[in-house]
């Protein structure tokens, strides 16, 4: 065994990954599989079919709308028929809505609050129960933003559901991590992906956010999946409840 596999190789985990179906998720599920493990790669209205087969035999691909409050349940039981049991979690679907705050119907407020919190709660409910009845240990990574640290504009939902994240990292961290369950999250910065394409189509927008970023670039998906490989692996056991940015020094400006 190679010092590489040994710190940061995941042969014989099962990952799912959640909005696999391309970005910052497709990135991920590529980066573990190539790490060693074996991915289930979610899709919702975009199927992550395409995804699986990139990856081959050890991914597979499946299907749920988490912003109903029995999608989360629906895609866990699926996985665990599927693989048998889920060591790596990583919880990255997630949607936006913009609106100024005074106009923000409760609808959309609800939806954006299941997506990006609510069902990131119900995953890792579901995955700690498995792994402590299993008394195995497990990596739960989810996605934050720069905006569980900062407030935004016309995305008060988000920037709520986000700030959540990091905060549920830390409670679900303090009382896993008795048993071998470490949970963190990624902040990204910027990353050039379908989520942010109107903003970098917007010429003013995009000079904006560029002369801001120390880094002087837009992150790639990829960007990301370094950092998820190494919250996966052994190599970060002794990390738990950190948020970790991952943004071209956006935060530190
Ligand atoms: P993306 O490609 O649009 O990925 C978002 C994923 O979430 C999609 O696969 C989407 O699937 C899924 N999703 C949305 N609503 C869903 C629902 N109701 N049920 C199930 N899945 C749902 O964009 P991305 O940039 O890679 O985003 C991935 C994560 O990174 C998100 O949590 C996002 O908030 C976070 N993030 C991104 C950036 C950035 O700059 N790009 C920065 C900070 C944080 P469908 O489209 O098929 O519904």
């Amino acid at each position: 065994m190679t010092s590489r596999e040994s710190l940061f190789g995941l042969e014989g985990k099962v990952a799912l990954v959640t909005g696999a179906a391309g970005g910052i998720g497709a990135a991920i599920a590529h980066a573990l599989a190539e790490a060693g493990a074996e991915v289930a790669v979610h899709g919702n209205r975009r199927p992550a079919d395409e995804t699986a087969e990139a990856i081959g035999a050890q991914a597979a691909s499946f299907s749920a709308d988490l912003s109903s409050s029995e999608g989360p349940e629906q895609l866990y039981r699926a996985v665990h028929a599927r693989f048998g049991r889920v060591d790596l979690l990583i919880n990255n679907a997630g949607m936006i809505h913009r609106d100024a705050a005074e106009d923000f119907s409760l609808e959309d407020w609800n939806r954006v609050l299941q997506v990006n919190l609510t069902s990131v709660f119900q995953l890792s409910q579901l995955a700690a129960r498995d792994l402590i009845a299993r008394k195995a240990p497990g990596k739960i990574v989810n996605i934050a933003s720069l905006l569980s640290f900062q407030g935004g504009i016309r995305v008060p939902a988000y920037a709520a559901s986000k700030g959540g994240v990091a905060q549920l990292t830390k409670a679900l961290a303090n009382e896993w991590a008795v048993h071998g369950i470490q949970v963190n999250a990624i902040a990204p910065g910027y990353i050039a992906t379908a989520n942010t394409e109107a903003l970098r189509n917007d010429e003013t927008r995009n000079r904006q956010i560029l002369e801001r970023i120390p880094a002087g670039r837009w992150g790639q998906p990829e960007d990301i999946a370094g950092t998820a490989v190494f919250l996966c692996s052994r190599a970060s056991n002794y990390i738990t409840g950190s948020v970790i940015a991952v943004d071209g020094g956006w935060l530190g400006r």
